[in-house]
């Protein structure tokens, strides 16, 4: 029963969060995230020989050699993104669409994008299949961002990029957050809070991760 498997995961996602809160800085995740957690179900995101695994809380592979990341990363990623219902968001690295399809609950628009276009098109069917209609994924370089709806009040990044790259700080709109994985492909990559005030950035190490890399341009 996928219902009593996603109680389970949200309780492991709840004793991760208490684990990692002294690091964090959050003990506790807001329950409207713990609810889209809840609302989305992980398995149709999935391959279907990896359904049985689908509520574990770890990451799986989605073809391409990329991953769906592990569900206590998505949710603590969206909880600090502080997402409000009339933000826009931008993703870079749709994936499978998962983290964009629980974001979806929160806001008014996802904006992703991914840079291998055989999964653009996968997670563009699977979100329309599945009525997710606050996303929009495009096939592009996520490394410029997405000039056309920016400024972004929240920008979530979802593969390791060496360093932030410049455009994404700039389509952040005074006083948005964003959430990204910094580092070399191999370990040790560091998730990120960057925050603007006004013309300020501050930038804050939340927790070692590991993505996959980035492959945009001007990133190597
Ligand atoms: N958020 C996804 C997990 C993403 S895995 C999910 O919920 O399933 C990271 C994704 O980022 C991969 O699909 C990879 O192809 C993509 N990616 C890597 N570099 C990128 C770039 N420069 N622009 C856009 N997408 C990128």
């Amino acid at each position: 029963m996928s219902a009593e498997k996603i109680q389970t995961m949200l309780r492991t996602i709840e004793d991760e969060c208490r684990f990692t809160g002294g690091l964090t800085g959050r003990y506790a995740l807001r329950q409207e995230v713990l609810n889209a957690m809840a609302a989305v179900r992980r398995e149709e995101f999935v391959p279907d020989e990896l359904k049985p695994y689908a509520y574990d809380n770890t990451p799986l592979p989605i073809g391409n050699g990329q991953t769906i990341s592990q569900p206590f990363i998505v949710a603590l990623m969206t909880d600090l993104l502080e997402p409000e219902p009339d933000d826009i968001i931008l993703e870079i690295g749709t994936g499978s669409g998962y983290q964009a399809a629980v974001l979806s609950q929160l806001v008014r628009q996802v904006y992703s994008l991914e840079v291998i276009p055989a999964l653009a098109e996968q997670a563009a069917d699977r979100l329309q299949r599945l009525g997710y209609d606050k996303v929009e994924i495009i096939a592009s370089d996520g490394s410029s961002g997405l000039h056309e709806h920016a400024p972004y009040d929240g920008i979530i990044v979802t593969a390791a990029a060496p360093r932030i790259p410049e455009a994404l700080i700039q389509q952040l709109a005074p006083f948005g957050r964003m959430v990204i994985p910094v580092g070399k492909p191999h370990l040790p990559q560091e998730l990120l809070l960057v925050e603007k005030s006004g013309h300020r950035v501050n930038s804050r190490r939340i927790l070692s991760v590991a993505f996959v890399p980035f492959t945009g341009k001007g990133q190597a």
